[in-house]
């Protein structure tokens, strides 16, 4: 137990998972179909304050599906945040989509206004509008939306917001995932929580989430024999999963306030490093605090993000750099990006880590990995 694995973020059952299992394996609901995928949509629509959801088999395939409902077709550009995973991108070249990349903001680390706007700019110049807008909240730190919906209002912009990382956190007494037209969610494993992989399409329109709904189950046609008039994908989430889904519903407010805690001890404790800075929660705005991540500047400190994950690594602590981002990556690279003036994205990059924030962490746990990062200052 001594030497345990401290992960970076890891599944945190609540308890009552299992007796929507077991409900669905009495029922024999074992099809993605049945009261647990039903009820956890509902639960989940209605914490975030949304009409309408689907649930899916992941958090990609509820960004792809956004795309098509936004029409997104071959050659058609979709601008995205350039800091985050993979797979808020991906989706667009599925639709065979042009990504352009939007730098972020060097407090929130989301998508910045001011490279937005510059975006949008060039673009209209040019005659192209944007089939969409993806707006990342990372690490749970809702974006700056008040600019950014008035540009995407200005410009009518579809906005899709990629609220993966951050069910449960607010801006300005709106929920996350209720800002976009269309907002998804993971419950991948390692997120605030999980299905053991999974995801969500919300929006307030009502016809474009039963297309998806239809597009998700294989688009079949009303008809006794198999017809099908459009492209459709199998997508949707199990019913066993679901109802690990409504038990980690339950649990989600504690959830979230252990890792706000989580985060709070961190930064109480490392903040008076030279060069050390955590990432900002706006003003009137609530991060669930998914991942505590912080940037380290070397130069002060003496010791970079490197030097700390390698430290972490041989004691057994999992510590990640931040998101690559899209605009360095190789697949990626030779899509536009736009930059506030400076690249903020690369130097959150090179400066970022996320330390182990799993709900479930001990506070021996964290003191260790506090203990841990003090020693290389010294
Ligand atoms: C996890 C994540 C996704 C994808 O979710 P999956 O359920 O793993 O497909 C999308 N965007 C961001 C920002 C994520 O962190």
């Amino acid at each position: 137990m001594k030497n345990e694995r401290i992960f970076l973020s890891r599944p945190h059952m609540g308890g009552t998972e299992i007796s929507y299992i077991d409900d669905a394996f009495e029922k024999n609901w074992i099809a993605p179909l049945g009261e647990n995928v039903t009820e956890f949509e509902n639960d989940v629509k209605s914490y975030v304050n949304m009409s309408h959801a689907v649930a899916l088999s992941s958090g990609t395939a509820a960004i792809h599906l956004a795309l098509i409902e936004c029409g997104v077709q071959k050659n058609d550009v979709v601008f995205c945040s350039t800091l985050t995973f993979c797979a808020s991108a991906n989706p667009i070249l599925y639709q065979s989509g042009t990504p352009v990349f939007i730098d972020s903001e060097p407090n929130s680390w989301n998508m910045s206004a001011i490279a937005l706007k510059k975006a949008l700019e060039k673009y209209s110049e040019q005659g192209v509008t944007p089939k969409a807008v993806i707006v990342v909240n990372l690490y749970g730190q809702s974006a700056n939306y008040n600019e950014i919906v008035n540009l995407c209002q200005e410009y009518n912009v579809t906005l899709i917001e990629d609220a993966a990382e951050s069910l449960g956190s607010e801006y300005e007494g709106q929920m996350s995932g209720s800002i976009g037209d269309y907002s998804i969610f993971s419950f991948n494993g390692n997120k605030i929580i999980t299905t053991s992989g999974g995801g969500m399409l919300l929006s307030n329109n009502k016809e474009d989430i039963e297309h998806s709904l239809f597009l998700a189950t294989q688009a079949r046609d009303q008809a006794i024999h198999y017809q099908h008039s459009e492209l459709g994908f199998n997508y949707r989430l199990s019913n066993i999963s679901a109802g690990i889904g409504r038990g980690q519903m339950e649990v989600l407010p504690q959830r979230i306030e252990r890792r706000r805690e989580i985060f709070n001890n961190y930064q109480k404790d490392l903040s008076n490093i030279p060069g050390v800075k955590f990432q900002q929660e706006l003003p009137n705005s609530k991060s669930n605090r998914w991942l505590t991540a912080l940037q380290i500047d070397y130069k002060q400190s003496g010791f970079t993000v490197q030097k700390v994950i390698e430290h972490l690594a041989e004691k057994n602590i999992e510590a990640r750099p931040v998101w690559k981002p899209m605009h360095l990556q190789p697949l990626f690279e030779k899509y536009d990006y736009i930059a506030e003036d400076n690249d903020n994205a690369k130097a959150l990059f090179e400066n970022g880590i996320c330390l182990p924030s799993s709900s479930d962490m001990s506070n021996e746990q964290q003191e260790k990995v506090i203990k841990e990062i003090k020693l290389l200052t010294q």
